[in-house]
């Protein structure tokens, strides 16, 4: 499986706010598997998920947690397989054992017992007075097993036309629809569980992590924030920030700041660079932080510099944070001068 960055965890919870909710219950319960229900109505239903968005069918459930396997936040579990109906589509299925002769499912289990002192054979049920076994042929009660009589086997006996057999012929029968069907027919079908990535649970963990100990600094110096944040640019166009706040000073002043972070393994190019000086040239925020862990590539941190973007570099979450803090508050020393 491919490493799931930051960016890759940024896309997929802006493609549906439902991801973040979902994520940060991850995050928060500490969940490393999503356990399955049986339900004869829909299948699979995950409780926990249900808690959490009480809204949501179970069927709209299992198409999230699809789509969160296909995003390889979640690695499907076979957890059960499970007949389903090939006619209506339930899951709602009675299985019988049937007389290969007639097909009628009244049949009875039994025993073959032989006498051994006489010799006679019959089934458990002849032998059978009360709580006694008495042979039916020389009328003397049987005590011991393997002594006064041997178990000869287990057979099936249709109480329909007398058959005996060893096999019944195994059909399902549809509880919804009502019609039968074979093994031959039946769609046999798996029910999922779903265990968490853990390489993407570290991702995310370190990722909000950041992303909400970026903002407490913020707010902690007075900022009013917005994560992630929506700005409509002077072309019209609404452009997406990790991070927006705006700090008021003076009479009616204010001075409007942006956050971008970008995580990956190795040194970051300067594609992010040119990405964030495009949505800052619409926008024109004040000031343009970029975090970038672990570094910005020579050509990026120039880059940088010509488009007068701030940029942070830091090998660690930890370390992005302290950087930020103290540039946040030469930030605020700057500007209370100018005010
Ligand atoms: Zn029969
Ligand atoms: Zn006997
Ligand atoms: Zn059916």
């Amino acid at each position: 499986m491919s490493k799931v960055t930051l960016e890759d965890i940024s896309r997929m919870v802006r493609s549906d706010p439902k991801v973040m909710k979902f994520l940060t219950y991850l995050i928060e319960e500490h969940v490393s598997r999503i356990i399955p229900r049986f339900d004869h109505v829909h299948g699979a239903r995950y409780p926990d998920v249900e808690k959490l968005f009480p809204k949501e069918s179970p069927t709209l459930i299992q198409q999230f947690l699809t789509k969160l396997a296909n995003m390889g936040i979640l690695i499907p579990i076979v957890h059960d397989k499970v007949i389903v109906c090939p006619f209506c589509g339930s899951y709602d299925i009675n299985t019988h054992y049937c007389c290969p002769l007639c097909e009628t499912y009244n049949i009875v289990r039994t025993i073959l017992i032989e006498h051994i002192l006489c010799g006679y054979i019959g089934t458990y049920e002849e032998f059978r007075r009360g709580d006694r076994l008495v042979c039916p042929r020389c009328k003397r009660q049987l005590f011991k097993p393997n002594a006064d009589y041997r178990a000869l086997g287990t057979f099936f006996k249709c109480e329909n036309c007398g058959y005996r057999f060893d096999e019944p012929v195994i059909v399902h029968a549809c509880r919804r629809c009502g019609k039968n069907f074979t093994y031959k027919e039946a769609i046999y079908t798996a029910i999922y569980a779903y265990d968490v990535n853990s390489e993407m649970k570290e991702e995310l963990a370190k990722g909000l992590l950041l992303t909400t100990a970026l903002k407490s600094i913020l707010e902690n110096e007075g900022f009013r924030v917005e994560a992630p944040a929506k700005v409509e640019g002077s072309s019209g166009t609404i452009h997406e920030f990790d991070i927006g706040a705006r700090y008021y000073y003076g009479k009616d002043k204010s001075l409007f700041l942006v956050v971008e972070v970008v995580a990956s393994e190795d040194e970051i190019d300067d594609r992010p660079v040119v990405r964030l000086f495009a949505k800052c040239y619409d926008t024109r925020p004040d000031v343009a932080i970029l975090i970038a862990i672990p570094s910005l590539s020579d050509h990026a941190r120039a880059l940088c510099k010509l488009y007068k973007i701030m940029s942070i570099e830091a090998s660690s979450i930890g370390g992005s944070i302290k950087k930020f803090q103290d540039l946040i508050r030469k930030i605020k020393e700057s500007t209370s001068q100018r005010a």
